[in-house]
């Protein structure tokens, strides 16, 4: 089944222990749609700027990504610049530059207002909620990511759009901050009241943990010797949850969880190289048998 994305496509400054890029393509809807695409047909909706040239395009070429809702306006694209601490586990934002995405008026292509599946990545939420409108039928699952970018600048429109959404899908820092809550489990409790029935929390090294009605699943980080660069792991892991829900179909307990893990799979992928270098290169075969390693990491006896 088809998913439908919007978030940013940009181009990325990144500095990190292992190295420092001042350019490189990255955008949350980019990982997430790469991502998903290794699951499931994708339809992405975003815009790009004049300096995003066809071999960046070439991202999306000979996947399962339909590009007909990618605009290109004149102007530049968005930029995103950050930096990490010694241990990876920290990044503090240097620069936000909007660009094409300020004055954007997301308009769905025909095809893509059937959409069953939907993931709203990390934009204006005024998008997020413009996009999930035009999709014509209220879809079988929706889920949202959002940042401390917006949770500060745009709270009540991000509140009004999480009113339509499935899964909240974020950070514990942007669960805390938008919550007002330290503890997790006392979070969601609050999160639902906002709309979504089910909170997705991602924590970098520690796994993610999932909490709805049915009460807490959590999932560890594939280990890593050598992780590199995390930016885009969420996005790559909401890529690989909402890819393979879309895939299968299906959203029942059983599916989420395995929708987890291949989140998970798809997460640590991504950290094992800098920018989108591993997951363009990746093979179904090696998601398969490393999604098989968690069953190894997390089986035990009692
Ligand atoms: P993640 O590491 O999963 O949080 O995602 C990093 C990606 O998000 C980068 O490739 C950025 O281009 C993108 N990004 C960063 N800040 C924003 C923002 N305020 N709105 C939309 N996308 C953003």
């Amino acid at each position: 089944m088809s998913l439908l994305v919007v978030g940013s496509v940009a181009f990325d400054g990144i500095e990190s222990p292992y190295g420092k890029v001042d350019k490189a393509l990255g955008g949350a809807a980019t990982y997430f749609a790469v991502a998903a695409s290794y699951f499931t047909h994708v339809d992405l909706v975003g815009i790009v700027g004049d300096d995003f040239t066809s071999k960046d395009a070439a991202i999306f070429r000979g996947r399962h990504i339909d590009t007909e809702g990618l605009e290109h306006a004149e102007g530049k694209t968005f930029f995103w610049a950050g930096k990490y601490s010694q241990n990876l586990n920290e990044r503090v934002t240097l620069t936000t530059d909007l660009n094409v995405f300020a004055e954007f008026k997301p308009k769905l292509p025909e095809k893509y207002k059937q959409a069953k599946y939907v993931f709203l990545a990390n934009i204006a939420p005024e998008l997020q909620r413009d996009v999930l409108h035009q999709v014509r039928v209220r879809p079988k699952l929706a889920a949202l990511d959002t940042m401390n970018y917006w949770i500060e600048r745009s709270n009540a429109e991000l509140r009004e759009t999480l009113k339509h959404v499935d899964i909240l899908m974020i950070n514990d820092s942007e669960t805390r901050e938008l919550s007002n809550e330290h503890n997790l489990l006392r979070a969601a409790k609050h999160i639902f009241k906002m709309g979504p029935q089910t909170l997705v929390v991602k924590r970098g090294e520690y796994g993610a943990m999932l909490v709805d009605k049915n009460g807490v699943f959590c999932v560890p980080a594939f280990p890593l010797e050598e992780p590199h660069d995390p930016t885009g792991a969420g996005d790559s892991f909401a890529g690989g949850f909402m890819g393979y829900l879309a895939g299968a179909g299906q959203k029942n307990d059983a599916a989420l969880r395995r929708a987890m893990v291949y989140g998970s799979v798809m997460g640590s992928f991504t950290v094992e190289k800098f920018g989108l270098d591993r997951l363009r290169s990746l093979k179904r075969t090696e998601i398969h048998a490393r999604a098989r390693h968690f069953l190894k990491l997390t089986q035990f006896k009692l």
